[in-house]
């Protein structure tokens, strides 16, 4: 614990952190020492974590990297984070991401952009101007980008994050590490600040497949606290790993192959297709017809359900209040000053597609598509048993690159939103490296509840 703070303290350019909680973490280790003597020792005894700020923790604040949640206390612990401290995990502090988990950069922060650990191969280092501003960094990805680049710069043992359309996988692609979104209800979004209900996952971001496996073991598990949260054994996955992927049916889609995908990815592709070959799995090029529509379906279900979730923030029951004598003018007031700019987006477009008069023309037409999508995809497991893919559309890109055009930020999704719309897990696994000397990451996703098979793929990539 002592040597991940001095660590974090270094390491504070790269904005990983918004909180960090020395005197408890030390505290924390040390009630963890008691503990193992005493031989009282958790599957995580003295492990030290990192926490998204999406994660309400007990007495720590917890902002969603949103002025709207400043001066947020949560008196509860949300039941992942619960489940980690039962299992003797310690927390270093909270991590930073993009605002509301909505994004792909990690620039949506209002603690600003996080960077990412990794630079181009000749690039200087990245360094802090006169300004105060980095120059020359890349972005670690979103919306998981604290988790991301805390765990490739090796601030934390491992860290906790959430997948809604991508924000796990992604992050995880361009850093190097391993992030696993498992299936929707593996484990409880109860205390988790909800983005997009029906798609929110937590999972883990870790640096190899067996630190994910173990950490998702004590992430997961059903909670009567969330009716979605689904009622079945948690399987040991550090276990399973060592069952290889002998005989395993893994499908290619081919509509994932994108026109002008670089062809570095290509090349990594068909480089994960040879490493389960060797590895005694069969590989089977399938289709899947509906890809085209997942990311059209996911921007308008995501904010949808975003635009509904984030009515709650209104200068009474949370965080910041502009006063106003005016009620209805104090929660404008405080509205408009306490979401950014792409929250605002995404309540506009929520708020637009679920009006009256646009309401079956987009919201219930994409409901109807998801439903297709998913059905699609589920009918493709009846004859593999998991599938591959590149994580990501390319490697990471500088900071600023991509934050003037959203549907531009939107396309770093397009590999990882099917997944979420149709509940499956997924996992992108660290594959290789790029010309510039930038991490890239495949993805593989697996039938629903089967986060073991998924994981044995992983660690025959790995
Ligand atoms: N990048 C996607 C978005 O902005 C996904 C985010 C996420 O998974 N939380 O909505």
């Amino acid at each position: 614990t002592d040597a991940y703070l001095s660590k974090i303290e270094g390491a504070s350019a790269l904005n990983a952190y918004v909180r960090v909680e020395g005197d408890k973490a030390r505290e924390a280790a040390k009630a963890s020492d008691d503990r193992r003597a005493k031989g009282e020792a958790g599957p995580l005894e003295g492990v030290p974590l990192g926490i998204k700020d999406l994660f309400c923790t007990k007495g720590i604040p917890s902002t969603a990297a949103s002025r709207i949640l400043e001066g947020f206390t949560p008196p509860y612990e949300s039941t992942v984070t619960s489940n980690l401290l039962r299992d003797g995990a310690v927390f270093l502090g909270k991590l930073n991401m993009d605002e509301f988990a909505m994004g792909s950069s990690n620039e949506t922060s209002a603690f600003g952009p996080v960077i990412n650990p990794w630079r181009k191969s000749g690039s200087n280092a990245t360094h802090i101007g006169a300004d105060g501003k980095v120059e020359g960094g890349l972005t670690p990805g979103g919306s998981s980008g604290g988790s991301s680049s805390a765990v490739a710069a090796h601030l934390c043992a491992a860290a906790t994050a959430t997948d809604t359309g991508g924000s796990i996988r992604q992050p995880a692609s361009l850093t190097a590490t391993v992030g696993v979104k498992p299936t929707y209800g593996r484990c409880s979004r109860w205390g988790i600040v909800a983005f997009a209900s029906s798609l929110d996952q937590a999972g883990p971001i870790a640096r190899d497949v067996r630190d994910a496996a173990i950490m998702l073991r004590s992430m997961a598990g059903h909670d009567p606290k969330d009716s979605t949260s689904i009622d079945r054994p948690v399987p040991d996955y550090e276990a399973a790993l060592g069952q290889g992927v002998k005989g395993l049916k893994v499908g290619v889609p081919k509509e994932y192959r994108l026109d002008g995908m670089p062809s570095e990815i290509e090349a990594l592709w068909q480089q994960g297709i040879d490493w389960m070959r060797d590895a005694g799995a069969e590989v089977v090029e399938i289709s899947l017809p509906l890809t085209k529509y997942a990311l059209p379906v996911y921007y308008i279900v995501a904010p949808a359900e975003a635009s509904s979730n984030l009515a709650r923030y209104d200068g009474v029951k949370y965080g910041l209040r502009v006063e106003d004598p005016d009620i209805q003018t104090m929660y404008a007031k405080t509205r408009a000053a306490g979401f950014g700019q792409e929250v605002q987006r995404r309540i506009l477009i929520g708020t637009y597609v679920l009006s009256a008069g646009y309401y079956d023309a987009y919201y219930l037409r994409a409901q109807k598509v998801r439903k297709k999508i998913a059905d699609e995809m589920n009918e493709a497991f009846g004859s593999v048993d998991l599938m591959l893919t590149p994580s990501t559309p390319s490697a990471a890109f500088g900071l600023g690159e991509k934050s003037s055009d959203p549907v531009e930020m939107y396309l770093n999704d397009v590999f990882t939103v099917t997944a979420n719309l149709a509940g499956i897990p997924g996992v992108s696994v660290p594959a290789g490296i790029d010309a510039q000397g930038l991490p890239l990451g495949l993805q593989l996703l697996g039938r629903p509840f089967d986060e073991e098979t998924l994981l044995r793929g992983a660690k025959a990539i790995e």
